[in-house]
């Protein structure tokens, strides 16, 4: 019934609603049949280009791409939030033209030459290549509304987000430029860890990062930590957690080890929910959730608020 229901309607309303006409799912062969026969001559509406959709995880509706990318890659079905790139992410928040990357070339090294089933120095290149990113992490001082901020953003898709040495020292020297303007810091992340393609060294970020935010917070700036999905290990437990404000996007999962791994270390079952960021507001671990859309508009009220001192102190002088 219901693929008899879609054929009818990705033939009449193609141009009007295109997210309301998902490709059927199971009914691949009767489509394809159809599809070709179509080819033959009638209609050239049939022909949509593969790639153009893409299936909603949770809700299972068929999203056009096209409106998934207006909605900030967010399911208008059921507000599951898709991975953003970084490029993406701080297009949808910094003012037009006003964000200036800092240490655009910065690229690790193999130092340890690591080899596993493929080298690290290989894998970097083949990132690289895929992802047109230097590393897991862009870096910038930029504009929010009124508010000039330095902002960090994360992208998962260049080794799962992982912090070696350049994601590490990017944001330290970030964090440091905001110090020195007197800026509040944004840090916007995803990560399944530290890289262990560089053992210690990428360790070694957790404290290299951390002891910047604490110089930061020294001079009384505000600094945001944004979660997204997924944000684990070594970064939630450096500078993702260290925010005066740690927000998340609705349903990220946050944690530091893996369920399984929990499971089995503490022999308990755990809560339903675990480790999402409905279930970490609810025990007070982060403080807001933000879905996607709203975060520009809560950064510029959640900075104006921490700032509205600085400001004050600074008409009175
Ligand atoms: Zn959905």
């Amino acid at each position: 019934m219901s693929t008899t229901s879609f054929t009818k309607k990705s033939f009449g309303l193609d141009t009007v609603e295109p997210a309301l006409t998902p490709p059927p799912v199971k009914s691949a062969e009767t489509n394809f049949a159809k599809k070709t026969k179509l080819a033959g001559g009638k209609s050239k509406k049939r022909d949509i280009p593969e790639g153009l959709w893409t299936k909603c995880p949770k809700c299972e509706t068929m999203i056009f791409d096209k409106e998934l990318d207006e909605n900030l890659k967010v399911c208008s079905k059921c507000d599951h939030h898709f991975p953003i790139g970084a490029r993406e992410r701080i297009h949808s928040l910094v003012e037009t033209c006003t964000f200036e990357e800092m240490d655009a070339e910065m690229t690790s090294v193999d130092m340890l030459e690591f080899k596993g089933v493929a080298t690290y120095a290989s894998k970097l290149e083949a990132y690289k290549k895929n992802t047109t990113l230097k590393d897991a992490v862009l870096t910038g001082l930029c504009k929010i509304g009124e508010q000039r901020v330095a902002l960090g953003v994360m992208d998962f898709n260049f080794l799962g987000g992982s912090m070696g040495s350049v994601v590490g020292e990017k944001l330290t020297r970030l964090i440091e430029r905001g110090t020195e303007k007197e800026l509040p810091v944004i840090i916007i992340s995803t990560s399944g860890g530290a890289r262990m393609y560089e053992g210690m060294f990428s360790l070694m970020q957790m404290a290299k990062t951390s002891a910047a935010l604490a110089y930061h917070a020294q001079r009384k700036l505000p600094y945001l930590s944004m979660l997204t999905h997924p944000t684990t290990a070594g970064v939630m437990a450096s500078y993702a957690s260290l925010g005066d404000l740690i927000l998340a996007e609705p349903g990220a999962m946050i944690g530091f080890a893996g369920p399984r791994v929990i499971k089995d270390t503490t022999q308990a079952e755990l809560p339903p929910g675990f480790q999402t960021a409905e279930f970490l507001l609810d025990h007070g671990l982060i403080d807001a959730i933000v879905p996607r859309k709203e975060m520009k508009q809560q950064f510029i009220e959640y900075l104006d608020f921490l700032t509205v001192g600085k400001k004050v102190a600074t008409v009175a002088s």
